[in-house]
Parts: C-alpha cells; structure tokens; sequence
C-alpha cells in the first residue's frame, strides 16, 4: 500500500518546508521536493500544513471515580482524538490496593483490546509500591509501561506517602522510567473541605475555593525535592498556576530533572467559569480547578521558555445528567474531570499560533514531539521523517469552527468551549498510513489502533 502526500508544507518541531511525502505501508519511506511514483492513493495538501499526528500523554477513558466512570470508553474516546488530529494517546491504568501492578496493566488492557482507533499505551497509576514490588514495576517497565503515576491527592482512594513516592522514584528512575505526580496537598485539601461543608458551602464553585494554589505549589516542591533525594527525574501532571510553575522553574535553572505538562483548560478557562448559572459550573469541576485568570499568562510563558514541556488534556468527562449531577447538594460529589481530547490541537494552534504566544514548530512539538520523548515514544512517533510512523495530520491553518457539543465526537453531554470560535481545522488525519479521517468523516475501523509498548524517556 503506496501513499503520496503532496504539495504540503511539512512542519515539525524544527522544520518547516514544502515536499511530498511516500508511505508505504505504515512508514514514511520517502520525502522529497517532488515524488511522482505510482501509488495507491494520493492525497493533495496544497495550501495545508503536515504535521505529526497529535500525542495526547494524558487521558482516562472509562476510568472508575465518584462511583461513576468516565464517559467516554476506549472506542468513542479515541475516535473522537482522532477526529481532533490525535493520533496516539497514553491512558492511566489503575493498580487498585491489594492488586499487584500487572493485574492492574492486564485490566485496562481488557478495556481497551480491539476498541481504539488510533494507538494507545499506558501509563500506569501506582497505588501501592513496597520494597517486594519493586521487581514487579521493572516488569511492567519491560512490558512497555514505563512511567507510573503517583497522587499526593485524593487520601483514602489514590494518594500514596512520600516513602511509596521515593521508593517509586528511585526503581523507575534506575531504569530510565518517569515517574508522573498528581502533586497537590490533599491532606490539607481535605482539611479545608471539610470546613467549607461546615458552612454550607456546597456548590460548585466551592471545588476551586478549596483548592488553593498554594496546595498545588507544595506538592510541586516535595515532589521534586524526593525527585532530587531519589536522583531521578519526575513529570509533573496538569500543572495549573503560576505558584506551582515557579517550583518547576527554580529546579529547573538548578539543572534538576523536573518536567511539567500543562491543558488547555488552564490556558484558556479561568476560575470565573464557576460561576455560571445554576449547577453550570459543574462542567469545570476538574482537579487541580481552574484558577484566576491572571495564571494563563504566566502558563503561555512557561511554555514558551521550556519550563512546560507538553500540553495534554487531562480528558476525563463525566455526562451532566446523571454524573455531575451526583454532587448537585455537595460539591464533592460531582466526578471530577472535563473533556478536551478532541479539541486540543485546534485550540492550541488558535490560542498559540494565531494570537502570537508561540511559534508553528513549538505548537508541533508541544502537542506531539515534546510528549513522545518523554514517554519513549520517539522517533516511531511525534515527528514526520522516514523511517516514522506515518501518523500525519493535513491541517487547514485558514478555515474556521466552532466548537460545540453538537459537533463534538466526545461521548458527553457538554462542551467546555461550547460557542468558541477558532481557527484552524483538521482535514485529513493517518494512522499508520491509513487514512482514518477524511473531511471531518471516520474511515477507519474500531480496533485499528494497536498498543504502544514504550521505550523510556530521552527528553533529558
Ligand atoms: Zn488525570
């Protein structure tokens, strides 16, 4: 099976030049000024950028939390990143207490087996890590899951102690692996909650008032102060707020090993959202929340100068009906999490390119090269160069939409964007050299995606 990409104007995150491109079969095999071979199909990208298929290193779809799970499943979450440009994502499979980290892998293997539409790995969620487990996480590492995630929040159903988390640190980092905190002091999160429930204080809003960034800005620190004593790196998840990035650039420019992630929520949504009519403000229940506004600047910096590395969705949505609508007496009970896996691309090629905050080849590699260094993906994935994985989007830079739930492939009832206009629209997307959306139209088939056994981390 010949491919011909034509005419387009190849961007990654370092060039950015007019070729053809020749796949055959799931690889670019030939770029050139100009291909004419005979081939099975040919696709004209004449007045469109080609970039590399989206990477999207955060995701929980159909994760269990609040009694609930998230909306979306393997099938209709991956299909709709792929309408969005994406083309792998890492999801976090979940090692419950008292189950070993394999069976914990093996699970979310059963969810996702044969259902996506684009490929996957996972990550996975460490919520017990003794000294006899160690062996264990090396397996897992060879099995292709090389980065674990570790939570400072949620006591009593995620969070470990910073021995779990220094144990954790040191048996991956040995190993090149990555360990990926949900850094917020939940401990003392909890504390606050409880006193805001006391007052009565039960609405929505109440999720972000009880949330300070400080908490956020002390599990930043710790986290990468074990990071240091472990001599191993660590990746930060969904940073949200200035306080926490300033903990991320000070080890930073100590030459620490300290990487951060941050999502379009937080650079474009702001903790006035919460205050939409009614249970609205329900959609924006997400941890960390969203914060003041004056955050998002500092953000588009940090991204700019390379104290953020990756921009991921976090996407783990929960239906209004039936699911927010849980916490409609008591803000603790809303399921937290939002959807975004299949706006990120657009949204960030309209809020960075467009408006000026950052250049065409850091768009690219911040929603894809950036994530598959880090989670040993590269150069199989994140770029366009022979010898890749044809994962490639035809992106019309110039056409406009509007993001909507009414356009949306998201299984969800809402849109947290609903009613933004953007520019920037994905045509053409392949996966492996197939073409699995053509004009906004699925080609593909559930169950073409295949599993990422990942290597480990070469950002350093
Ligand atoms: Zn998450």
């Amino acid at each position: 099976m010949k491919t011909l990409i034509k005419n387009g104007r190849i961007i990654t995150a370092v060039d950015d030049y007019h070729a053809d491109i020749l796949i055959e079969n799931d690889r670019v095999s030939m770029i050139a000024t100009k291909l004419d071979m005979e081939s099975d199909r040919v696709i004209d990208a004449t007045g469109k950028l080609v970039i590399p298929g989206g990477i999207d290193p955060h995701t929980h779809m159909e994760l269990p939390f609040g009694g609930t799970q998230a909306s979306d499943d393997f099938r209709t979450g991956t299909l709709a990143a792929a309408h969005g440009g994406t083309t792998s994502i890492i999801d976090f499979a979940v090692q419950y207490k008292g189950e070993s980290l394999i069976e914990g892998i093996d699970n979310w293997h059963k969810k996702a087996e044969g259902k996506t539409a684009i490929d996957y790995g996972f990550h996975l969620i460490t919520t017990e890590l003794e000294d006899g487990q160690i062996e264990e996480l090396h397996t897992a590492m060879d099995e292709g899951v090389t980065s674990f995630k570790m939570f400072m929040a949620y006591p009593g159903v995620f969070l470990v102690d910073d021995a779990t988390i220094f144990r954790g640190m040191v048996a991956a980092g040995e190993r090149g692996g990555l360990i990926c905190m949900h850094a917020e002091n939940g401990i003392v999160i909890n504390e606050i909650i409880k006193r805001a429930l006391e007052k009565g204080h039960t609405a929505p809003k109440y999720h972000a008032l009880t949330r300070p960034t400080v908490a956020e800005a002390e599990g930043v620190h710790r986290a990468i102060a074990i990071a240091e004593m472990a001599e191993a790196p660590v990746y930060i998840v969904h940073l949200s707020c200035a306080d926490a990035l300033n903990q991320v650039r000070q080890a930073r420019d100590r030459g620490i090993p300290a990487f951060a992630e941050t999502c379009p929520q937080y650079l474009f949504l702001s903790i006035n959202d919460y205050d939409a009519p009614g249970f609205e403000g329900a959609k924006y229940v997400m941890t960390p929340p969203l914060r003041e506004k004056s955050n998002q600047a500092e953000l588009w910096k940090g991204l700019k100068m390379g104290d953020l590395q990756v921009i991921s969705t976090d996407h783990c949505p929960f239906c209004m009906k039936e699911q927010k609508e849980l916490g409609r007496d008591d803000f603790t009970k809303i399921p937290n999490g939002a959807p975004g896996v299949e706006n990120r691309l657009s949204l960030i090629y309209n809020g960075g390119v467009v408006e000026n905050r950052i250049s065409l080849n850091r768009f690219v590699e911040l929603t894809s090269t950036a994530a598959a260094k880090m989670f040993g993906l590269f150069p199989k994935k994140g770029t366009i160069a022979v010898g890749s994985d044809a994962d490639i989007v035809i992106f019309d830079a110039n056409r406009e939409q509007t993001l909507s739930v009414t356009t949306s492939h998201m299984n969800v009832d809402y849109n947290t964007y609903e009613g933004k206009k953007i520019k920037g629209v994905v045509e053409c997307v392949l996966s492996r050299g197939k073409v699995i959306i053509d004009k906004g139209e699925y080609k593909g088939k559930t169950g073409d995606g295949q599993f990422l056994k990942r290597g480990t981390c070469v950002a350093m």
